[in-house]
């Protein structure tokens, strides 16, 4: 499943083929994935020029010269491809640049997204508009979360996963940034002191930036016989790891699924 360093990665291989290009065509083989695409996506975005690509969340934004910015999420299992050398039952939209470049949309379980929202309103939009600061940003810090987690007793995990509280970060790196500060993931989030929330935005930071490099290094692969962009093999913490040792104090890492979702940890050095 696609989380945000996948998505960033995303948007870096498409930001050399679509910048400044002009959109020639827009190929829609069906009418939908999760929900309807927009009934004038086609007309709205051809012969629109891309004037920029950037990241929300796990959203991918590309935005245009006609104040259109198109919206993809990339659901459970959806990936861009380039210049693809065919397209097969699972690849749902392709978009053709003035120079013959080709991106298609590959989602064979249809749970991602393709909306065209007014450049100028996005911040006001669902769903950005109750957001949470994006981790990777300056305003996301020790002082934040020691400001946002005041008097909150949930488990710190859960409040990392809430959207609002900071945008984007999914299991996967929640789990990887719990190992790296030393925090326990039931630990009750307004009971962690300032310097170890200084250390876990850090970690926050730490494990998507090393996802990303990772996720960067493989782009440049990207004319592989697929095209895809986006998936690649990042090497987990505690991540999958169960039973295996903890990178900070080699204790067996434990799993611990609580509604249907898996939490990795280490309970000797997470506190
Ligand atoms: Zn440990």
């Amino acid at each position: 499943m696609p989380e945000l360093p996948e998505v960033e990665t995303t948007v870096r291989g498409l930001a050399p083929i679509l910048e400044g290009r002009r959109i020639a065509s827009l190929e829609l083989r069906r009418e939908d994935l999760r929900r309807p695409f927009p009934p004038d996506l086609r007309q709205r975005l051809t012969g629109a020029r891309v004037t920029g690509l950037g990241r929300r969340a796990k959203y991918g934004l590309i935005e245009t010269d006609r104040g259109d910015t198109l919206v993809f999420h990339l659901g459970m299992s959806g990936s861009w491809r380039v210049d693809p050398t065919q397209i097969g039952p699972h690849d749902h939209v392709t978009i053709e640049t003035d120079e013959g470049r080709r991106i298609t949309l590959n989602d064979p379980r249809r749970f991602g997204s393709l909306d065209l929202v007014p450049t100028a309103a996005l911040n006001r939009s669902e769903p950005f508009v109750r957001m949470g600061p994006e981790p990777l940003g300056g305003d996301f810090d020790g002082a934040y979360l020691d400001d946002v987690l005041d008097g909150r007793m949930a488990p710190v995990k859960a409040m990392l996963l809430d959207q609002r509280i900071v945008a984007g970060l999914g299991n996967i790196y929640v789990c990887e940034a719990l190992n790296l500060a030393g925090i326990a993931p039931g630990r009750a989030a307004g009971r962690i002191s300032r310097p170890r929330l200084d250390r876990l935005a850090e970690a926050v930071k730490d494990v998507l930036l090393a996802a990303i490099a990772a996720g960067g290094s493989t782009l440049r692969d990207y004319a592989q016989p697929n095209g895809e962009l986006g998936y690649f093999s990042a090497s987990w913490r505690v991540y999958g790891r169960e039973g295996k040792p903890c990178p900070r104090c080699g204790a067996a890492i434990r799993r611990r699924v609580d509604s249907g979702r898996s939490t990795f940890f280490c309970a000797r050095c997470q506190r």
